[in-house]
């Protein structure tokens, strides 16, 4: 796939084109189906290489079904929290000579220590193939993207995973210098971005709320930006809109989820989820009952196809809902509402309460 454009041809979208061809579907009629029997497929595998591999997985999961047939089963296994990835060598399925990338991040689990997360050369690879799907909406062959997050010096970073995943189907990713991207430099960054005049950028919320105070006429050529990195806000997002009248989609991904989640289609109507790399359920915040379609609570994810660190109904912490029905682009898969707020679990009893996102910034 890396390397090549993905094409939408007679499906919905090119992630829907992409999915397809991954679950040799051929038709869109098929789609919703191949998808399900591919994703429980993937997930019978992902226990089963779990329990055999991970002295944590092999603890927790004795006893279970590996071999789940649908959401029932699947609801019946035990949750991974943020504190289940400390240590982290607990989780890991494969020899550290195996890995390719080690990530840290500050915890939001109860214990303190810091969450780290590894991955192998094929989970990045994974990761680029999404890349490459979701940003073909935005930005085209021959044409320049503005990568705006931070960290586009260190290899297999986000930036660095998009400048791998786009440069070879013929897009120049560019990233600003780095001490244009610091909090309050964003006189710096306008300037840069007028230099080199992209036809696309990927930003933080925090930038997109900022930049058109800066920037009042826009750029000449842009055309398209993905928001990523923290929820988008919908004043942020009519603010762009507003302002730099072009298409603005937002993206939905944490480091658990190999960075890449969920994207947002034309329709604007919930992100798309990269549904053979990700099982989403939500639940109930205080029980972990599973929550039906439409209703709001926290989302907790499965990796499917994940080498490294797979991770098995992962409380995110994040809050939101899988929308019913289908989308008004006609994609059948599933998606993922609004992030509403963040779950803050203090202390060692891990009481919770819900934060909601700030208007305006994230
Ligand atoms: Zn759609």
């Amino acid at each position: 796939m890396s390397g090549t454009w993905p094409q939408a041809g007679f499906f919905a979208c090119e992630l829907d084109a992409w999915l397809a061809a991954s679950c040799g579907v051929r038709s869109p009629q098929s789609l919703a189906r191949g998808l399900a029997r591919e994703q429980w497929a993937a997930l019978a595998r992902t226990l089963r290489r779990a329990a055999a591999h991970s002295a944590l997985y092999a603890r927790r999961l004795r006893g279970c079904n590996l071999s789940p047939p649908g959401p029932e089963e699947l609801a019946a296994l035990p949750f991974t929290t943020a504190d289940d990835l400390h240590p982290w060598e607990n989780i890991l399925c494969v020899p550290l000579g195996e890995v390719e990338r080690m990530v840290t991040l500050r915890t939001s689990g109860t214990t303190g220590h810091p969450k780290r997360l590894a991955f192998t050369a094929k989970d990045l690879a994974r990761t680029r193939d999404f890349f490459a799907v979701g940003m073909a909406r935005l930005v085209q062959p021959g044409q320049r993207l503005a990568v705006l997050l931070p960290g586009a010096q260190r290899p297999h970073s986000v930036a660095d995973l998009l400048r791998q995943a786009l440069e070879p189907g013929g897009v120049e990713v560019l990233s600003p210098p780095p001490e244009c991207l610091k909090a309050g430099q964003e006189a710096c960054l306008a300037e840069s971005l007028l230099r080199a005049d992209p036809h696309c950028l990927v930003a933080l919320p925090a930038q997109l709320a900022r930049l058109p105070d800066f920037l009042p006429e826009g750029l000449p050529r842009l055309a398209g930006i993905l928001s990523s990195g923290e929820p988008l806000p919908p004043e942020t997002a009519a603010k762009i809109r507003a302002c730099w009248k072009c298409e603005l989609l937002d993206h939905y991904g944490l480091t658990e989820t190999g960075y890449g989640c969920a994207v947002e289609c034309p329709a604007h109507n919930g992100r798309h989820l990269r549904a053979l790399d990700v099982l989403v359920e939500i639940v109930d915040t205080v029980h972990g009952r599973v929550l039906p379609w439409g209703e709001e609570g926290e989302v907790v994810v499965t990796t499917l196809n994940r080498e490294a660190m797979p991770l098995i109904r992962y409380r995110t912490g994040d809050v939101a809902s899988l929308l019913p029905g289908p989308c008004a682009c006609g994609s059948p898969l599933p998606r993922l509402g609004p992030v509403a707020g963040r779950i803050v679990r203090d202390g060692p009893q891990g009481r919770s309460r819900i934060v909601a996102y700030a208007k305006g910034g994230a």
